[in-house]
């Protein structure tokens, strides 16, 4: 399992379309919408 860190939701790593690659590490998301959001301001989601 892992965190959508966007908002929060849980995900299966393999059942997730949307991911990002940042600073290395993956981050996966549960819409376009959240991947697109981590990607304008990763610090912000970060932090
Ligand atoms: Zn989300």
């Amino acid at each position: 399992m892992t965190t959508d860190p966007v908002c929060g939701a849980r995900l299966e790593e393999e059942q997730v379309d949307f991911k990002a690659e940042y600073d290395r590490q993956t981050y996966y998301f549960c819409s376009e919408e959240c991947k697109q959001k981590f990607l304008r301001e990763p610090t912000k989601y970060l932090a």
